[in-house]
């Protein structure tokens, strides 16, 4: 259960009060404001404010004084055109803040995306909840034998339930020290800042993050990707949920440029090229390494 009933009152309450305003507002959008979306066992995302919608990014390529809106198929055609082109600062004109509830080890990943503003519950002030991510069974895997940073098999029912005994009892016993720690209980108690240093890195922390959709668009084709880990990617796709109803057009340019293209290097081209004219191109041939053709392959399938 991720949030408390007060929680949920504070939203419903948030939900409850409607405003006035000449801004612009993303209908699809309104629908997510501030609602809880789940994600992992104990952690969500959640939309807390927004600012432009796909209109916004015509009206700043277009430098207009109006609504720089023209039909919507000119529209979408013109945010093709800049996704397309890497034209990307008109997609920086519309903004999202979230509220998110992350592991710590998720978070950590979250933090490198250097181009978003960050403000952090503080363990040093408050005091951190007894909220640990434990895997669900299908989704503990052994170490990948061909990815050195991937997962492979699944672990048998044995081995799994020995991994999650242990994720438990770890996590029960270093929040049963942290509080220990804290208690004054008629004596001095160490210091927040200090006490938790003893926590694993799966115990859950918050934060609020605005980002601008260009590098809300960079974030989610690296963590929204195959090669991210799943724990931050599934927080990934929760957004991308959000910004397809959000931003209609951008998202669909991004799809399909993005998250759905393929940056080819020279000689992949040059491969695709020869096999067109009927050559019989291998990887010895191809001049690429095992890698890369593997790679190439995959993206050939
Ligand atoms: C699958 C995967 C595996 C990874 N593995 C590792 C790992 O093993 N170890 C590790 O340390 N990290 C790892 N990372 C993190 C990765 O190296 C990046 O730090 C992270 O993805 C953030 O990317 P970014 O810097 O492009 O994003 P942002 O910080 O959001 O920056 C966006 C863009 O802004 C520009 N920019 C921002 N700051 C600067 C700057 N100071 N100088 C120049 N340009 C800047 C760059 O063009 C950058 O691409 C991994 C990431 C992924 C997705």
């Amino acid at each position: 259960m991720p949030l408390s009933p007060d929680q949920l009152a504070e939203i419903e309450d948030q939900r409850s009060t409607t405003r006035q305003t000449l801004r612009v507002v993303a209908p699809g959008m309104e629908s997510h404001l501030y609602r809880v979306h789940e994600v992992l066992d104990h952690g969500f995302i959640r939309v807390v404010d927004y600012m432009g919608d796909d209109a916004a990014i015509c009206q700043a390529a277009r430098v207009s004084y109006g609504k720089g809106t023209k039909s919507v198929q000119g529209d979408t055609g013109l945010i093709r055109y800049l996704m397309r082109h890497a034209h990307s600062t008109p997609f920086e004109m519309c903004e999202i803040k979230l509220h998110v509830k992350l592991p710590l080890f998720v978070a950590r990943q979250w933090i490198r995306h250097r181009t978003a503003n960050v403000n952090e519950y503080s363990a040093r002030y408050s005091i951190l909840d007894r909220e640990f991510y434990i895997p669900a069974r299908d989704d503990l895997a052994a170490q990948s034998s061909i990815n050195s940073q991937g997962r492979g098999d699944a672990l048998t029912d044995a081995e799994a339930a020995r991994v999650l005994d242990i994720l438990k009892s770890d996590a029960a016993q270093c929040y049963d020290h942290y509080e220990e720690m804290i208690s004054d209980d008629g004596k001095a108690g160490l210091a927040r800042e200090l006490a938790r240093m003893n926590l694993p890195a799966n115990i859950y922390t918050q934060w609020y993050w605005k980002v601008d959709l260009h590098n809300l668009f960079h974030f989610m084709a690296l963590r929204a990707d195959a090669h991210a880990q799943w724990e931050i990617r599934v927080y990934a796709e929760a957004i991308a949920a959000v910004v397809a109803d959000w931003v209609p057009a951008a998202y669909g340019a991004f799809a399909d440029y993005r998250m759905g293209g393929v940056a080819l290097s020279a000689q992949a081209i040059n491969c695709v090229r020869r096999m067109l004219k009927g050559e019989e191109v291998t990887q010895e041939n191809s001049g690429m390494n095992k890698r890369e053709w593997r790679e190439f392959e995959g993206v050939l399938e």
